[in-house]
């Protein structure tokens, strides 16, 4: 039709519909004889709609994808919805007990409509209808997606594929069963994993000693790590305004906090509560300890009933906390009978090292920030370099406190506590985390050093961006535990040895980029006959008598041999310590050598008006409304444009709004450029010259995932030519016919950042095809002239200084004088631009005769060149060196122009043949101005 190839007014919607006319299956990559480009991201979990923090997720892959797909790779970019584990099962049971917070989520900032929101007492057509969302919204963003190859990860056919992956885990040895502590929800009775916590997702589980106390006939556990200080107790700290209870511990009868009880029930202990009793009645009883013997309870605040056992035992001469509490009781004239009793010898400190510390920060109470900080310090130079005093036996703390703990435990009782490091840790129920003991639980050994030693070769191997993140992944490897694989709630694949259990999400999510190569072919097979050893066929190559449908096998193997490795995968940074670094662990244990992971781009997060996104917080901004109001090439420019990648980038309404300006200013320069038919002259030589290079950079800003400094590079710096250029224009004239090569390489350079409006453009300027399938714009070493660019740099330098000076001097201008340097200036300027050390060329100056004869004119001289070349870019200053620049032939030929610009007649001059005294200012590259 004809209408569509004219440029109509500026309208980002009708844009936007036009396109996805046109790219209906457009994006669906099958093997070719192309070289491949494979990228993938982390799949989301469909619970809820989209925000715009998920938009650059998913918007930077696809930026990515367009670049590759116009420099002429075959790209693939799939997408597919992880619906395994328990949070929407959550979320369907509290919409079905009618949870006003949750429907209200789902309503009005989901604004799911109400018949739907009734039948999300289902927990799968939650995910149903949010999937479904989701490949709406991502569409309507103008993601190059292959929509053939979605799947979810329910799906019969990937449940097959996971029990081969687990198969070949488990008979590697990755898998075994054992008693664990886990953080678990007893809300959901089920573990706990990172993605189900809305609160301390850096906690960790720690094994903390319990040293028993004996108090009447019962006893009072207080939980340590160090229980070498045992001899160094005072007393016990207790919380007078917190109600303990009295409860029997697999019998035997104990002082504890109510918390504590419960927790130790997920312990391997069985309790049972005898009475309350408060705490203000515990304060100045005795305990005793074999170890230190008879100690009173003294009250502090400090004390949470929700750590450990919910008593604390005190050892000030070694733990600031302790020291300043009791400080602060004796300075009231209470139990000042009490002294701190030391027990380890530590260089650095004195006698009484928590006293030493604390005295020489100056703190002055417990609720100094320095506080944790300085416990760390004692605690770690204690562990470090500390010693026992001989009576107490004399070994390194190192070695006493694994000692120490034997014996406590052999013969005092002592047993074993776990508890998190931080607290609270939060599920995304609401519900408080615990800690606890699973038996019969099966872990992938992720501990195994062999296994670590693949995954870290691997990671050499690997294209890590940014190139920080790779100490994280390190580190990760180094830290890794056994990690709880099975759950028994939630939606998912069942575990192969162990039906009742399930396969958690974390682990059933590692190898899926290469499920995707196959998931549209893969359709059209019964799950049933999906047996190992069809996936060892199509994975590795395997042969076998019983495969099934051999041609349907041989498409899938061909396509896994196309695109695997996958080049690119791209997550969050918070995914390094889990997901991304598993992934690696997966592919290592299973695929052949060449078709383990090439690479990965790390992301920062994405704020709003300065927070953090959150939607159980309320504060996100819906990635569908972004595009309805703003049009959705302004919120892939707005996310690509005003954040690296791994940046973090902060959404604001007033920054968005002059993005889709701007772009509507590009479509009407392209709209004004594309029929201009004049001569070009020098000024369109520079402006093309200009263009190789932002075509260079570019090019190397998206190879290098930079889609900040590209779109700075295509969209803003060849706008700041053009202004330049049309400001160098003769009057009546819109330009050459050299603009139009420039608008279609324009047009082509911001493709993958604004797809819609370039579509649009292309068809107006008559390109052929598609614009995301044309061929990405290359440098041309012909069009480049250094030797245009700089003298056309010297003029632009030269206005600007004009127009500054004229600002300055707030009078009106009645003539303008442009005075040049003389020739031994220029001599200078090279012989220090050239000069390695530039103080030293100074002195080489002055060696000369002539130099010397001019004396503090020649060194002033030096000095100022030598400013100036700190203060140009580097490759200016080389042109200027190398060729120079015929500065008079410049400001003659612009003289007309610059008369135009100021309106007042220009004369040039030399400045050693014009007597004035700014003349003498006068640079190579920097004429002295005079405007009377
Ligand atoms: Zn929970």
């Amino acid at each position: 039709m004809e209408w569509c190839y004219e440029l109509t007014d500026f309208d980002l919607s009708a844009f936007e519909q036009q396109a996805h006319e046109r790219w209906k299956c457009a994006f669906e990559p099958d093997p070719s004889v192309k070289e491949k480009f494979y990228l993938n991201v982390a799949y989301p979990y469909p619970s809820g709609a989209m925000h715009v923090g998920h938009g650059r997720t998913y918007i930077v892959p696809d930026v990515i994808a367009r670049f590759w797909r116009m420099r002429g790779r075959q790209v693939l970019y799939p997408m597919a919805f992880h619906v395994t584990g328990a949070p929407v099962i959550g979320i369907s049971k509290r919409i079905a007990r009618g949870d006003e917070k949750t429907i209200r989520l789902y309503r009005d900032l989901y604004k799911v409509p109400p018949a739907v929101l009734e039948k999300f007492v289902d927990p799968l057509t939650i995910v149903r209808h949010f999937s479904n969302e989701y490949q709406r919204v991502m569409t309507a963003c103008g993601l190059s997606i292959d929509w053939r190859r979605r799947f979810t990860t329910v799906d019969p056919t990937y449940s097959k594929f996971i029990e081969w992956q687990w198969k070949h885990l488990y008979d590697a040895g990755y898998v075994m069963k054992g008693a664990h502590p886990v953080r678990y929800c007893t809300f959901d009775d089920n573990p706990v994993g990172d993605h189900d916590l809305l609160e301390g997702d850096k906690a960790e589980v720690i094994k903390f000693t319990l040293v028993m106390f004996r108090f009447g006939d019962a006893v009072i556990p207080t939980a340590t790590l160090r229980p070498e200080t045992i001899y160094g107790v005072t007393n016990l700290w207790v919380n007078p305004d917190v109600t303990y209870v009295r409860a029997f511990i697999d019998g035997k009868p104990w002082v504890i906090s109510r918390e504590a009880a419960e927790k130790l029930t997920l312990q391997d202990h069985t309790v049972t509560i005898e009475k309350e009793i408060p705490g203000k009645t515990l304060i100045d009883k005795k305990v005793s300890h074999p170890l230190c013997g008879e100690i009173p309870i003294l009250p502090a605040d400090f004390v949470d009933p929700d750590m450990a056992s919910g008593m604390v035992m005190s050892v000030p001469a070694h733990a600031p906390f302790d020291y300043i509490a009791l400080r602060d009781l004796q300075r009231q004239g209470r139990y000042t009978h009490i002294r701190p009793v030391p027990l380890i010898r530590v260089e650095g400190y004195g006698e009484v090292p928590a006293q030493d510390a604390v005295e020489r920060a100056g703190i002055t109470n417990q609720l100094d920030s320095r506080m944790d900080a300085l416990t760390q310090e004692i605690y770690s130079s204690e562990f470090a370099k500390g010693k026992l005093f001989d009576k107490y036996g004399g070994k390194p703390v190192r070695i006493a406190r694994d000692d120490v703990a034997a014996l406590m435990t052999e013969q005092y009782g002592s047993m074993v506590m776990y508890e998190f490091d931080t607290r609270p840790v939060v599920c995304r129920c609401g519900n408080r985390v615990k800690v606890k003991i699973l038996h019969d639980q099966w872990f992938l050994k992720y501990s195994d050093p062999a296994w670590k030693a693949q995954v870290s070769d691997q990671l050499k191997d690997m294209a890590l961006v940014p190139t920080e993140v790779r100490i994280e992944f390190d580190r990760t490897v180094d830290w890794l535990k056994d990690w709880a694989c099975t759950r028994r709630v939630g939606l998912g694949t069942r575990f192969p040895w162990d039906t009742a259990q399930l396969i958690e999400p974390l682990s059933d999510s590692t190898v899926y980029m290469a499920y995707y190569t196959i998931a549209h072919l893969i359709k059209e097979m019964a799950p049933e006959t999906l047996n190992s050893e069809v996936f060892d066929y199509i994975f590795l190559g395997k042969e076998s008598k019983s495969l099934p449908e051999r041609v349907k096998l041989d498409a899938m193997r061909k396509e896994f041999l196309y695109w695997y490795p996958y080049n690119f995968r791209f997550s969050a940074k918070d995914l390094i310590s889990n997901h991304l670094t598993f992934q690696i662990f997966h592919h290592v244990a299973i695929f052949e050598k060449k078709h383990l992971p090439q690479g990965m781009v790390v992301f920062g997060m994405g704020l709003l008006n300065g927070a953090k996104m959150s939607s159980s917080k309320g504060n996100v901004f819906l990635l569908e409304d972004a595009v309805k109001e703003f049009g959705a090439d302004t919120v892939r420019m707005f996310l690509m444009g005003s954040a690296e990648p791994w940046q973090d980038f902060d959404w604001r309404n007033e920054l968005v709004i002059p993005v889709k300006k701007q772009i509507e200013r590009f479509y009407n320069a392209i709209r004004e450029m594309k029929d201009a038919g004049g001569e070009p002259k020098d000024i369109d030589v520079w402006l093309m010259s200009r263009l190789q290079d932002h075509i260079e950079k570019t090019t190397i800003s998206l190879e290098n995932f930079q889609t900040r400094q590209a779109l700075q590079e295509s969209f803003f710096s060849i706008e700041n030519d053009l202004k330049w250029y049309r400001r160098r224009l003769p009057d009546g004239s819109d330009g050459s016919r050299m603009l139009r090569s420039l608008c279609s390489a324009w047009i082509r350079l911001l493709t993958p950042f604004i797809p819609f409006t370039c579509e649009k453009l292309w068809q107006g300027i008559g390109g052929q095809g598609l614009v995301s399938f044309a061929d990405w714009p290359v440098v041309d070493q012909k069009q480049k002239n250094r030797r245009i660019e700089l003298a056309e740099e010297l003029l632009l330098r030269t206005v600007e200084d004009l127009e500054s000076i004229k600002k300055l001097i707030q009078i009106t201008p009645k003539s303008i004088t442009i005075s040049l340097a003389p020739a031994w200036k220029h001599d200078i300027f090279t012989t220090i631009a050239h000069a390695p050390e530039k103080i030293l060329a100074i002195r080489e100056i002055m060696k000369d005769d002539l130099m010397r004869r001019r004396g503090k004119e020649a060194t002033d001289a030096a000095k100022q060149c030598t400013n100036l070349i700190h203060r140009l870019p580097p490759h200016i200053v080389e042109l200027i060196a190398s060729d120079g620049v015929n500065e008079r032939a410049v400001f003659e030929q612009a003289a007309s122009f610059l008369e135009k610009e100021f309106g007042v007649p220009v004369h040039i001059t030399d400045a050693e043949s014009y007597h004035h005294p700014k003349a003498a200012t006068a640079l190579p590259f920097k004429p002295a101005i005079v405007i009377e």
